[in-house]
């Protein structure tokens, strides 16, 4: 099979490869879609942590081909969304039910070979049954749905609340439809670039603003009354994240979603937390969420119709990781049988 192939550093190679041996509590997967993610860009670019080398692509879904022997939920047909990150289940941190902290976490597309590729193996258990005719490009989007769900359950929203989402990418779109469904009240969306703002606009959000324009700031705090309930950080920089400790009312929450270089560091003012009395929370992966996701998606709460995703062959991997660096669509997406 076809695979893009993680060698290190801003070394990204198409290879042909077997498939290696199912393992008995594995499926193996015709990868319909894959998604190009904000991580994939910073591992290429040496700033996060994988595996080498290890085939990279981690929000995917597929059609099962072959089923393991102890495989007993899946049948070769069904169309699949997988959860890449795998938990052991016996390390302290899972056994509190804190899984995604578990410390022999191990992830699909990260540190075992993922969904840039033709085929993938990937264990029964963290495979998400979809129906047969749920559109294949937004099977991609289920796992940054899923983490974007965790990040509102923290976010702890109250009907009624105010919401300042900074950065109006895939995951600022994501977000906007979660806290709509959680039930803010005003949902502000801070956003550099032209197009997404338009995409923030069409996808709910009441208030689009360029945070560059020097008003900005006055502009949100007029408009939520002194800030908001809420402040997701979704743009994962040092400066958005010191601006989300700004935009937050007294009392307010502070979700860290956005995933900034883990070398980059900010300088805060101790007494804005303890004065604001803000409560600023990490949203990390997608614990037990997974499942919620694929839910809110069949049943049509959640709604990407027409959303903006440029799609590339397996061939074009390069093209499609640019695409996604040069922010050209909302989401970048490889379909390797295409
Ligand atoms: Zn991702
Ligand atoms: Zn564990």
């Amino acid at each position: 099979m076809q695979a893009a192939l993680y060698a290190g550093a801003h070394r990204l190679q198409l290879i042909e490869k077997p498939v290696r041996k199912i393992e008995k509590d594995e499926v193996l997967l015709k990868v319909s879609a894959c998604g190009v993610c904000g991580t994939d860009l910073k591992i290429l670019n040496g700033k996060l942590h994988a595996k080498l080398p290890v085939i990279l692509g981690h929000e995917f879904g597929g059609i099962v081909v072959e089923c393991g022997q102890y495989v007993r939920t899946l049948m070769p047909g069904n169309f699949v969304a997988v959860d890449p990150n795998i938990v052991c289940g016996y390390c302290r941190f899972c056994r509190r039910g804190k899984v995604n902290l578990c410390e022999n976490l191990q992830a699909l597309g990260v540190d075992i070979d993922g969904g840039f590729a033709e085929y993938c193996l990937a264990p029964a258990q963290q495979c998400y049954r979809l129906p047969d005719d749920f559109p294949s490009l937004q099977a991609a989007l289920l796992e940054p749905i899923s983490c974007g769900l965790y990040g509102i359950r923290l976010a702890n929203i109250q009907p009624g609340n105010s919401i300042v989402i900074i950065g109006g990418g895939m995951i600022g779109i994501i977000m906007i439809q979660l806290a709509k469904l959680f039930g803010a009240s005003l949902i502000i969306v801070t956003e550099v670039d032209e197009h997404r703002q338009e995409w923030a606009k069409q996808f709910g959000a009441d208030l689009v603003i360029n945070p560059q324009k020097p008003d900005a700031e006055k502009v949100i705090f007029t408009a939520t009354e002194g800030g908001g309930d809420v402040v997701i950080e979704c743009a994962g920089s040092p400066q958005t994240f010191q601006q989300a400790i700004r935009l937050a009312a007294n009392g307010g929450t502070v979700v860290v979603f956005g995933v900034s270089a883990n070398d980059q560091t900010i300088s805060v003012a101790p007494y804005e937390i303890y004065r604001k009395n803000l409560d600023i929370k990490g949203s990390f992966l997608n614990p037990f969420t997974f499942q919620d996701a694929v839910q809110l998606m069949i049943s049509k709460k959640l709604r990407f119709d027409g959303l903006d995703i440029g799609y590339f062959s397996l061939q074009e991997i390069e093209k499609a990781f640019e695409n996604q660096r040069q922010k050209k669509n909302l989401k970048t997406v490889i379909l390797p049988h295409e």
